[in-house]
């Protein structure tokens, strides 16, 4: 064993791991492209501010949790994402996007960093995959992002889902709601802990977001940020919950889902598994039309997003036997060389199998005939195709079906034809 191991937090993906992966990653990218989102990327380090003004001086993540360094004395110092919200918007307003088009459906599956202790669930470089739509943030977009998300988790089987929705209101509503919610706890101050006491000066929406089951009582008599928002609002959310309705997703309204940063306005939504353990959030989001103007973009710009956890959408789906039927192919042929002079004809075998789209397999070891055999089964090839010296003087190659032990002798050429028909994969070992 390497005297080396994984930085606490961080975890290695083997390949039996990585075709889950690739299997989710797939629905994200096929979906994406049936609801016409398209991919983006940003980079993974961004300027520290980015992440200041565009997630939140006095939220945890950027209190505690960023990896953040510099790169040169005297420079700027810099933040690995720790979500990608930020620079995404960094990079729509950069680009002036709206120039270009009035609406921008984007989409990535990204890999983010938080410092945060390590648990089941919790690591410090994940991975998220989300959308924005930007340019326009009706109950339309809202439910267009919504359906997006619960048409991947369903198109993956997953069951066991909640997804909470509430409405925030706009800038004003949830200013006069602060100060509400100031003075509901005020007079309780002596008996809140300390992050909580420390959330009332700076943000006392978020003491409602507090797991402390000792304030349980004390924040379900709060008032509620619902009773604050304005007509216009509440009708906006109403119609976000009846485009659900129409889509047949079931959610539950729950008053205490707040997203306590500035720039979040009117839905916010968050689902959660129940496949999994105390983390149970698997993803969330919202409308957060104030984030582009608090980035510098000079004015709002409707917007609205989600992102998803995807170690954690593994880890129910994992839960729920979702991969059992996921068994990636072996390769559709082994090339199997008799003799160890033929090995570069073997080898030019395979590359010409390659070249015509056909995955191979061929030992690099110059080992015996058995062992190469042996190999082909436990990677599960389709086909052995054998090079050996009459082979090579009559170019008739003998081609065995491994599941079957049927056995033909055809040209090269021939065998390719066979082998690139669609249906080829049927009744082989899967
Ligand atoms: P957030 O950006 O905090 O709203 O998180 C959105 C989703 O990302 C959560 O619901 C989780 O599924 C996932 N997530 C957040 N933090 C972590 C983490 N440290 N490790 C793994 N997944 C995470």
């Amino acid at each position: 064993m390497s005297q080396y191991q994984a930085v606490k937090g961080t975890r290695d993906i083997f390949p039996e791991e990585a075709a889950q992966w690739k299997h989710v990653e797939e629905v994200v990218h096929t979906l994406a492209s049936l609801y016409g989102f398209s991919e983006v990327r940003t980079p993974v380090f961004e300027y520290t501010e980015l992440f200041q003004r565009g997630i939140g001086a006095t939220t945890d993540i950027v209190g505690k949790e960023m990896f953040t360094f510099l790169p040169d004395p005297g420079g700027r110092s810099l933040t690995l994402r720790p979500e990608m919200t930020a620079g995404v918007m960094r990079a729509a307003l950069q680009r002036n996007l709206l120039s270009q088009a009035p609406v921008h459906k984007l989409y990535y599956i990204s890999e983010l960093f938080r410092k945060e202790r390590p648990q089941a669930g919790r690591q410090r470089q994940f991975s998220q995959f989300g959308a924005e739509l930007l340019g326009v943030s009706s109950p339309a977009a809202v439910a267009e992002v919504l359906t997006f998300m619960m048409q991947v988790f369903e198109t993956l089987g997953l069951s066991g889902l909640r997804l909470r929705i509430n409405t925030l209101g706009d800038l004003e509503d949830r200013a006069r709601y602060r100060e509400a919610l100031r003075s509901y706890f005020q007079p309780y101050e002596g008996e809140l802990d300390e992050s909580s006491k420390e959330r009332l000066e700076k943000n006392p929406l978020r003491i409602l977001d507090s797991k402390n089951p000792a304030l349980r009582d004390m924040i379900a008599g709060a008032p509620r940020l619902f009773d604050f928002v304005k007509a216009e609002g509440v009708r906006e959310f109403e119609a976000v919950l009846r485009f659900l309705a129409d889509r047949g997703i079931d959610y539950d309204v729950d008053h205490l889902l707040v997203r306590g940063l500035d720039y979040y306005c009117h839905t916010a939504f968050e689902v959660q598994s129940t496949a999994l353990g105390a983390q149970d959030a698997i993803g969330g989001g919202g409308r957060y039309d104030g984030l582009a103007k608090e980035l510098g973009g000079g004015k709002e710009m409707p917007a609205v997003g989600f992102a998803v956890g995807m170690e954690r959408l593994l880890i129910a789906m994992e839960k729920q036997g979702l991969f059992a039927t996921l068994n990636p192919h072996g390769p559709l042929v082994y090339v199997v060389v008799q003799q160890s002079e033929l090995a570069d004809h073997g080898m030019q075998v395979a590359f010409k199998l390659r070249r015509s789209g056909i995955s191979t397999e061929i030992d690099l070891a110059a080992r015996s005939m058995k062992a190469q055999m042996r190999e082909a089964n436990r990677i599960r090839s389709g086909y052995a195709l054998f090079v050996g010296q009459s082979e090579l003087e009559s170019g008739q190659y003998a081609l065995k079906n491994l599941v079957t032990s049927e056995q033909t002798t055809l040209e090269l050429q021939a065998i390719i034809e066979i082998l690139r028909e669609p249906s080829i994969r049927e009744g082989l070992k899967a």
